[in-house]
C-alpha cells in the first residue's frame, strides 16, 4: 500500500500519483482531516488542553491557522484518540513552516528553564479577569 503525500489518496501497484506526478511513500506520517475550505494536517499530540491552547496561540501569532481536538468543543469532525491525548492540526499548506516553527520552539524551551506556572495556567479568559483585578487593587493601594 502507497500513499500520495499531496493528496493523500491510497494507492496499490503505483509508485507515483497520476494525479499529482509525485513518488508515492509508504505511509503517511501525520492523519489529516479535510475541513470545509482547509486540509488540515497533524503535526503534533499533546497531553492537555492547555498545552494545545499554547501550541494553537504561538502557531496563530505566526499567522498559522490551527485547530486542536477537543472532548469539550468538537473544532474538527475526527474521533478523539486516547484519552488525555490531543492532536493538533494546521492548515496543510503551512504544515513545513508550522513544524519548523515548533522545532525552534522547543529548542527555546531547552534552552530556557522550564516555568511550570506557565503549563498549569486555568485558561486565557480566568489569567485575564484576574489581572484586571489585580491591577486594579494596585492602583487602590
Ligand atoms: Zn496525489
Amino acid at each position: 500500500m502507497a500513499y500520495c503525500p499531496v493528496c493523500k489518496r491510497e494507492f496499490e501497484a503505483k509508485t507515483e500519483c497520476p494525479d499529482d506526478k509525485v513518488a508515492l511513500v509508504d505511509e503517511l506520517p501525520y492523519q489529516t482531516v479535510e475541513g470545509d475550505t482547509t486540509t488540515w494536517v497533524e503535526i503534533a499530540t499533546v497531553g492537555s488542553e492547555e498545552e494545545a491552547r499554547m501550541v494553537r496561540g504561538f502557531l496563530q501569532a505566526e499567522g498559522i491557522p490551527s485547530q486542536y481536538e477537543s472532548l469539550e468543543v468538537n473544532m474538527l469532525p475526527v474521533n478523539i484518540g486516547t484519552m488525555g491525548e490531543i492532536r493538533v492540526f494546521v492548515d496543510a499548506e503551512r504544515e513545513a513552516d508550522a513544524i519548523r516553527l515548533l522545532a525552534e520552539r522547543e529548542e527555546d524551551f531547552e534552552a530556557a528553564p522550564s516555568d511550570e506556572s506557565v503549563m498549569t495556567d486555568d485558561g486565557p479568559a480566568m489569567i485575564a479577569d484576574d489581572a484586571e483585578t489585580v491591577s486594579e487593587d494596585d492602583q487602590k493601594s
